[in-house]
């Protein structure tokens, strides 16, 4: 995420307007990627790494300009998730694949943990059930917690009960992401930016693309991966053969974060018991400890990112139940994401939604959509999946 201006800098340098690896009078190549956020970019590497030709076809001007960098950063256990979903999946397993890919490439991670906290009998009740749920997700090592127990972990934190999760923690993701870039374009994958997709046309195994920007062309591609975050749908609608009525609706939920200029006193994530309809206000940390709280649920209909300071309110008393010494004033509007909902706010839960030929017909077309949170964590996962059903 780009909570501050710290961050821009580092976003500034990944843009890459002529990138040499992209031939702009190539008009055939084997598989083409759209979208360079954190999925489009891990699904190209695995492509190229498998020997594929791949270019990567970016709106933007750089890598992961949109959800990608505005996120929690956090690295799922998978606790949630309804049992047996992709989400519940892929982030098991793309949480195991993304601690050994940091370990490997020497990205800054830190396996911190984290707390959900019951600050009622009621909610102490539900721990159990939270805990059974994610052992039938394979999450099988978080450790029941008696309030004091807790508190000789936090001392600053009000609870009755809570459960540690162990394997979660935090990420760099711009790190991450460039890592990915690197990999890809080590295996002869290249990155064009300013070069949004415009439409295409399915047939005969092969598809179409007509391709915007600076220098407008035309390609035609044997596999085409949509990956294009709140712009998926939009994508697939615009490929003539693409049964419309196989394309989710995209809905928008914004998610609100606020900083903090106290410094907050917890060294693990702190989550209370989840509550219908979302997580609740939790406390995340970024990888220099800084705390943030959110992200909230504001359903809208138009992506504007700017964060209504009046939305403080609701978190004041939220945050106070785990953490009464939260100092008035305290909060400060930070960022927000976009989560690329497919379903509308009566549905409460969604799951990744991925398609490949065999379930639209279309030759060569593989569409990403739905691709919230745990993309992330999940995103080796899902470019492992979009692998076999490419049979690569
Ligand atoms: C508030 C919030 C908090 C989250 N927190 C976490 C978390 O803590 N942990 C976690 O695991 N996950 C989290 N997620 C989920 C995670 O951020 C996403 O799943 C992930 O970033 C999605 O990546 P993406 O590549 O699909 O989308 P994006 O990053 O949005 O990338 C899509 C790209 O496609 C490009 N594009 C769109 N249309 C076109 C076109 N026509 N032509 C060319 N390019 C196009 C866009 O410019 C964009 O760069 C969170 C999400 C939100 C919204």
């Amino acid at each position: 995420m780009i909570p501050d201006e710290r961050r821009l800098p580092r976003r500034a340098s990944n843009t890459t307007t002529n990138n040499p690896g992209f031939e702009l009078r190539m008009d055939k190549v084997e598989c083409v990627v759209i979208g360079a956020g954190v999925i489009g970019l891990a699904v190209a590497r695995r492509l190229a790494q498998a020997g594929r030709e791949v270019i990567i076809l970016e709106a933007a001007e750089g890598i992961g300009t949109v959800t990608s960098s505005r996120n929690s950063e956090v690295i799922h256990a998978g606790i949630y998730y309804r049992a047996g979903s992709l989400m519940a999946r892929m982030c098991v397993s793309g949480k195991r694949a993304l601690y050994a890919y940091c370990r490997d490439h020497g990205i800054p991670h830190r396996n911190c943990g984290k707390l959900i906290v019951a600050t009622t009998p009621k909610e102490t009740e539900k721990l159990q059930s939270i805990r059974a749920h994610a052992a039938a997700n394979g999450v099988a090592d978080l450790q029941t917690l008696s309030g004091e127990a807790a508190r000789a972990l936090e001392p600053a934190l009000n609870c009755d009960a809570a459960l540690l999760s162990p394997s979660t923690g935090i990420i760099d993701s711009h790190a991450f992401m460039l890592a990915l870039r690197g990999d890809a374009e080590d295996a002869g994958a290249a990155c064009a930016f300013h070069t949004p997709l415009l439409r295409g046309r399915a047939g005969a195994g092969r598809i179409e693309l007509d391709v915007g920007g600076d220098a407008p062309i035309s390609l035609e591609c044997g596999l085409l991966v949509n990956a294009a975050g709140l712009g998926a749908p939009a994508v697939a609608r615009s490929i003539d053969g693409m049964p419309a009525e196989l394309v989710p609706t995209a809905y928008l939920a914004k998610g609100n974060y606020f900083s903090c200029s106290a410094r907050a006193p917890f060294s693990r994530l702190i989550y209370p018991v989840p509550e219908p309809g979302g997580l609740g206000v939790h406390l995340t940390l970024d990888m220099a400890g800084q705390a943030r709280f959110g992200p909230d649920v504001e359903w809208v209909d138009t992506i504007d990112y700017a964060v209504d300071p009046a939305r403080a309110e609701r978190f004041y008393p939220a945050i106070r139940r785990y953490w009464p010494a939260l100092p008035d004033g305290a909060l400060m509007p930070s960022y927000s994401g976009m989560r690329p909902k497919i379903v509308p706010p009566a549905v409460a839960v969604q799951d990744f939604l991925i398609q490949g030929p065999r379930d639209h017909g279309v030759g060569g077309l593989i569409n990403l959509f739905g691709i919230e949170s745990p993309g992330l964590t999940s995103s080796l996962a899902i470019a492992d999946h979009v692998g076999e059903l490419a049979e690569v």
